[in-house]
């Protein structure tokens, strides 16, 4: 490290000493005084309920389509959305585990075992495809919005995407989406994956007919190369993880399908029955883009948490200095190496930071010996299968419960608290092959073992 550097970060921890801790790798949270209600923060996400209206149109215009091409979503009519589970058993573990009552109900969010790709980035990867693919074939006067979409599969359509290419930068689940879609319409697609990206998520998108461009360094040179690739050729879309509004909406959806689930569940969100979300994090488009939705479907009674492996904390770094995409954690000498593939991004989106940070109550880090060990447990106790990544929300119930700072200042009372639901977002894990399940568990019980 440079003098330099070593000076930045004097003054940086001198500012803002939470810094010295995420340094020395500590897991910590913060909850972020400033923020706003609903209303006072919108005019800074720049996007409104027409826009995830829109989205949500364009899905459904698509549903015939994907019922036809992907069977896996011939039960849901082509709608891509996830089941909401109570995990009672696992709760009760937590609760001894952590010494912490947890007060109300215990959800899992189960995008790890949405179709076509088995992640969050079901949402957003897909749906970004889908609007170029539309936006093309509408141009050239092959499509209008009032058809039915079922004949994109012609082999008319595919010879016409395949005058066209796209390109992404992924950590692996965003281009396991974006990669199994855009082959399926017929285009040419690279996948730029950083040095983390599984072997088996590699191999699955060659067999999809995906070009996959390996790199050893991380995230953030993956998503370079793959813009520059795109960049150098006109008829290539790069799909911008860090930066679009269109993945965003995507996965703004899941707001209003959540709000339905709620109402046949009978769970009620306003002022005196909270709604705590736990949402991984890496380049924050996921987790902000489903906040959003969140937000803008329930109002200001959902509180959105952020959960980020010690080693790639960049939108909590991020936000809390407001730095947000000005600074990498390798800046202040962290190595972003974890586990946890889906968040191993060490520069956070500036988009998203810049938008959703007013709507955001609260972030913390978590080890990857957590995460492992939350694996197993979750196998264990609900016999549910998930990636690493996906774990990391399930602490966060007891962090909120243990934060009375928090509590007091959002007047979020033990009546309240009682009557709280909290939703643990598991983000990926549902195509995970069975050996590389098994090694995940083996893991799990080695860390189990220690404690
Ligand atoms: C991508 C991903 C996330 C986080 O989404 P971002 O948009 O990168 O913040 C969380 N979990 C898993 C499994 C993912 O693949």
């Amino acid at each position: 490290m440079t003098t330099d550097n070593q000076q930045f970060i004097q003054q940086l921890t001198q500012k803002y000493p939470l810094i010295t801790q995420l340094i020395a790798l500590q897991e910590v949270s913060w909850f972020n005084p400033n923020i706003t209600s609903l209303k006072e923060a919108l005019p800074y996400v720049g996007l409104s309920a027409d826009d995830i209206k829109e989205a949500s149109d364009r899905l459904t215009r698509f549903a015939p389509y994907l019922a036809l091409v992907f069977p896996e979503t011939a039960i849901t009519n082509g709608i891509i959305e996830s089941d909401t589970v109570p995990i009672p058993t696992i709760k009760a573990k937590l609760e001894e585990e952590y010494k912490t009552p947890i007060s109300g109900k215990l959800l899992l969010k189960k995008d790890s075992h949405l179709p076509i790709s088995g992640s969050i980035k079901a949402r957003g990867g897909i749906y970004e495809v889908l609007t170029h693919a539309e936006k093309l074939a509408i141009n050239a006067e092959l499509l209008s919005t009032s058809d039915d979409y079922k004949k994109l599969a012609s082999p008319e359509f595919k010879n016409f995407f395949k005058q066209h290419s796209i390109a992404v930068g992924s950590t692996g689940n965003l281009g396991m989406s974006i990669g199994i879609m855009s082959a399926k319409l017929g285009f040419s697609v690279s996948v730029h994956m950083s040095a983390d990206a599984r072997q088996w998520k590699k191999d699955k998108l060659r067999e999809h007919g995906v070009k996959v461009v390996e790199y050893e360094q991380d995230y953030g040179v993956a998503v370079e190369q793959g813009r520059k690739e795109a960049e150098s050729d006109p008829t290539c879309f790069f799909i911008d993880d860090e930066n679009s509004q269109t993945l965003f909406l995507g996965y703004a959806v899941a707001g209003e399908r959540l709000k339905t689930q709620f109402n046949e569940m009978n769970i009620l969100v306003d002022e005196n029955h909270p709604l705590f979300v736990y949402l991984p994090c890496g380049v924050g488009g996921g987790p902000g883009g489903v906040a959003f939705g969140l937000k803008m479907a329930f109002g200001d009674h959902i509180h959105c948490i952020f959960a980020e492996p010690t080693h790639s904390p960049c939108m909590m770094l991020g936000v809390h200095t407001g730095l947000h995409d000005y600074i990498s954690v390798q800046d202040i000498g962290i190595d972003n190496i974890t586990a946890a593939d889906g968040l191993a991004v060490g520069r956070a989106s500036g988009f998203v930071g810049r938008a959703m940070e007013r709507l955001l109550d609260g972030y913390y880090t978590l080890s990857d010996k957590r995460m492992y060990r939350h694996l197993g447990d979750m196998n264990t106790y609900e016999h549910i299968q998930l990636e690493p990544s996906a774990l990391a929300g399930l602490i966060g119930p007891s962090i909120v419960t243990n934060n009375t700072e928090y509590r007091n200042r959002l007047k979020l009372d033990d009546t309240k608290m009682c009557n709280a639901t909290h939703l643990v977002w598991a983000t990926g894990g549902g195509m995970v092959p069975k050996q590389e399940m098994l090694s995940y568990l083996e893991k799990a019980r080695h860390e189990k073992a220690k404690v």
